[in-house]
């Protein structure tokens, strides 16, 4: 390729169409704390995503910090090492110890038979993610918080737009989270969102996020400051315009990739999920060496040469990592199928604009 073709690229809407947003920002001077764009995306999005509450945020990671703190989670938490290191680091950021289970080989998201092994007298919720956007186990795993009594957050930062049962994803567990991050279906430049089911969470959410205040000289709680100010905001109106547009169109990638990867031996794809609707939001592929003949890294270092930029999403794992490392729950043999996904995983480029030609010349590399 002659251009460097990555991982992702991120949509944005033709520039003269976002001018008239900042003109009204300008003009009414309003610029954060729950301004009228901030107002007019909650209620949008929650009717788009078909969600009763939303609160906006900075950004993801924010979003998940402040949703431990407004359940009051402490002690430990039950989480997947296979998923982008904001998902612990927001335990550590509250004070929590993160207790790794291993993921299921089907989609690599937590395992909900080895969940119970893993509860002690001080586990306090789980934490799982809708990795690459496909649904967990939500049934499953509800069962077991419910008679545990254990809260359940989901990282369902992947998970913009996924129905599951003919409803939001986004509506299964406690609290669900989400992330407008440039590199995800549906981007803010940066920003978050906390899903929640009743109005009171949801008001305790926004003085979270708002150094706890819940009147002019009142504190309720030592809250931290993650509001997503106006401009994010705009942009994310403009950007629901063209959310169903952009799905479809990483549609038709994905199936492309699909199709021209079926019979490449030692390439394996994970399955489309059943009863879902899909955003399509990454596209992984597994190498097995010995099958395929080169290893993982070799290709990845061959697709580079080539100009094409995948990555390895989830690699290494968050329970590699030195200030993890040290955890119990981190040790290899708990985690083989988390390891094994690990090291095999190449996540190929996938975004709208992505084209035909493009998509046969980076399949015809990995097909040699
Ligand atoms: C992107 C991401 C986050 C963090 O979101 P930011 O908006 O970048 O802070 C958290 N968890 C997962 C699984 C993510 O992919």
């Amino acid at each position: 390729m002659e251009k460097p073709i990555y991982v992702t690229q991120p949509s944005l809407p033709d520039l003269e169409e976002f001018i008239p947003y900042l003109r009204e920002i300008w003009d009414n001077k309003i610029l954060t704390n729950n301004g009228p764009m901030h107002k007019e995306l909650e209620k949008e999005l929650a009717s788009f995503l078909g969600v009763p509450y939303i609160s906006l945020f900075a950004n993801g990671t924010l979003a998940l910090v402040t949703a431990l703190q407004a359940l009051r989670i402490t002690g430990e938490v039950i989480t997947t090492p296979y998923s982008f290191v904001a998902t612990t680091h927001s335990l550590w950021w509250n004070n929590i110890k993160p207790v790794f289970v291993d993921i299921e080989p089907e989609f690599g998201n937590l395992d909900p038979d080895k969940i119970e092994a893993a509860i002690t007298p001080k586990t306090t919720a789980i934490m799982p993610v809708h990795v690459y956007g496909n649904p967990c186990h939500v049934e499953k795993i509800q069962r077991i918080a419910d008679i545990y009594g254990l809260r359940l957050i989901y990282d369902a930062a992947h998970a913009f737009g996924v129905k599951y049962k003919g409803g939001s994803i986004l509506n299964y567990g406690d609290l669900s989270i989400l992330s407008f991050h440039a590199t995800k279906v549906f981007n803010t430049f940066e920003g978050g969102a906390i899903i929640s089911h009743d109005s009171a969470t949801k008001q305790r959410i926004d003085y979270l996020k708002n150094f706890g205040f819940a009147g002019e000289t009142t504190i309720m709680a030592p809250g931290i400051n993650s509001k997503m100010n106006e401009v994010q905001a705009a942009m994310g109106l403009l950007q629901l315009k063209s959310f169903n547009d952009s799905i479809e169109k990483r549609r038709v990638v994905a199936n492309r990739y699909r199709e021209l990867l079926k019979d490449v031996k030692g390439i394996s794809m994970l399955p489309e999920p059943q009863e879902t609707t899909s955003n399509y939001a990454y596209f992984p592929i597994f190498v097995d060496e010995k099958a395929y003949g080169m290893s993982r890294d070799a290709l990845y270092e061959k697709l580079k040469q080539n100009n094409i930029f995948g990555r390895r999403y989830f690699y290494p794992l968050i329970s590699e990592f030195s200030m993890y490392r040290g955890l119990e729950s981190s040790s290899p043999e708990h985690l083989s199928v988390a390891h094994k996904m690990a090291n095999e995983v190449i996540s190929l480029p996938i975004y709208p604009q992505l084209d035909e030609t493009t998509i046969v010349e980076i399949t015809n590399i990995l097909k040699y």
